[in-house]
């Protein structure tokens, strides 16, 4: 019966001047995501309107409009003409069999239809009622018809599917987000996509300890991620010898502080490359003993680039939540050896200063070491 679908977006309605632009990338992004199961995706005063195809898959395209960013919620409509014989129709139909209360929601995108949302609403309430003898209810309804008039169709449905709501992704810049095979660093990127940034991912792998398996993890993850982002790139990074030098020269409770300076070093010129405004980290306060804001301070200065945080105040049990929802938790449950972890003291330092840490850092060939990683690493596509 429905051969159209209604998106409605939410906050990228707000943007004023910039709202068209927002708006064509939702439409392409729709598009790129819906594959070919659509005959045209259109926007239209306020709203996208899809067109389906005779034979549509309801379930696969709820699948995919429910993890697009940007989209607040959806429904599958009938799109029918403004004949008032038609519309009465077409809202009796989609009137459940066994609903004991309704109401109906008019809206009117042409101010030029013949009668106000207020005057729809009684006029096809009435027909309603005086066909299936049940009660209105304005509060508490059952069922709620939903009838939009545009200027040239009205679009008649009776559900409103929820989605992501964010921003588009693609329309906030690019962000180099910095992946680990753990729970957080998936989440905190989803967040970045969510804020409409296109995400290119950074790993960094130590191959003396890490085997292959968790480098697969890590495009797993990528992988799942490009659910809600459709097209990216992963740099994967080579670290041992950069933690085989830190581990000769560094104290054994500075070297997890100088694994991560060199961390955000490297993402420094993944970003100049890739011409990306900032690089984003799973860290979150507390987390662990040595994630205190003075850790983080002395880990930040390392580098001139914008760091975001998007988990910084989360309790852990949120961050699962969420993890288990966009689908990233199996995957980062999966037993895994972070290379930060290695070689270091059983109780790192929880105060440190940039200014000494720098002093440790001269003993290290800091330059060399950076361009080598930079140049031994490989990026790997990643298409949904
Ligand atoms: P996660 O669950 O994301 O691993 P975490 O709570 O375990 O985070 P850390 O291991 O201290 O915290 O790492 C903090 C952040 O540093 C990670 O969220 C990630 O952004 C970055 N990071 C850590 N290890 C790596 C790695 N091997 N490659 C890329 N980034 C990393
Ligand atoms: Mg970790």
């Amino acid at each position: 019966m429905f051969n159209s679908i209604v998106v409605h977006y939410g906050e990228i309605g707000t943007k004023g001047k910039n709202r068209s632009f927002f708006e064509k990338k939702l439409v392409e992004n729709i598009k790129w995501n819906l594959k070919n199961e659509f005959v045209s995706v259109k926007r239209l005063y306020g709203r996208i309107v899809i067109d389906l195809k005779e034979n549509y898959n309801k379930e696969l395209l709820k699948e995919k409009l429910s993890n697009i960013f940007g989209i607040a919620n959806f429904s599958f409509a009938v799109k029918s003409s403004l004949d008032m014989e038609e519309i009465k129709k077409t809202s009796l139909s989609l009137v459940p069999e066994k609903t004991s209360s309704f109401r109906v929601n008019s809206s009117r995108a042409n101010k030029n239809f013949q009668y106000s949302s207020f005057d729809l609403n009684n006029l096809i309430g009435k027909h309603i009622q005086d066909n299936k003898k049940i009660e209105v209810d304005l509060e508490n309804a059952e069922t709620t018809i939903y009838i939009e008039i545009t200027e040239n169709n009205s679009f008649i449905y009776n559900e409103k599917i929820k989605s992501l709501g964010g921003l588009p992704v693609g329309v906030s810049g690019k962000v180099i987000s910095l992946i680990s095979g753990g729970i957080d660093s998936p989440v905190s990127s989803f967040y970045m996509m969510k804020r409409g940034c296109s995400v290119i991912y950074a790993h960094f792998y130590n191959s003396s300890i890490n085997t292959k398996q968790s480098m697969e993890k890590v495009i797993d993850l990528v992988n799942v991620l490009s659910k809600y982002q459709f097209k990216t790139k992963l740099y994967l990074v080579p670290f041992e010898n950069i933690q085989k030098e830190i581990i000769k020269e560094v104290n054994s409770r500075y070297r997890m502080i100088i694994y991560k300076r060199f961390m955000l070093m490297i993402a420094e010129k993944i970003l100049e490359n890739e011409n990306a405004q900032a690089v984003v980290t799973g860290e979150n306060v507390a987390q662990v003993a040595s994630q205190t804001t003075s850790n983080l301070n002395t880990i930040y200065k390392a580098t001139k680039s914008l760091i975001l945080a998007p988990l910084i105040g989360f309790d852990k049990d949120e961050i699962i939540q969420v993890a288990k929802k966009i689908k990233t938790f199996e995957l980062s449950i999966l037993p895994y050896e972070d290379c930060c972890s290695f070689m270091i003291a059983e109780h790192p330092a929880t105060k440190s200063d940039p200014e000494e840490v720098e002093k440790l850092e001269l003993k290290l060939n800091k330059k060399q070491l950076i361009e080598e990683a930079i140049k031994k690493s490989v990026t790997k596509k990643i298409i949904n």
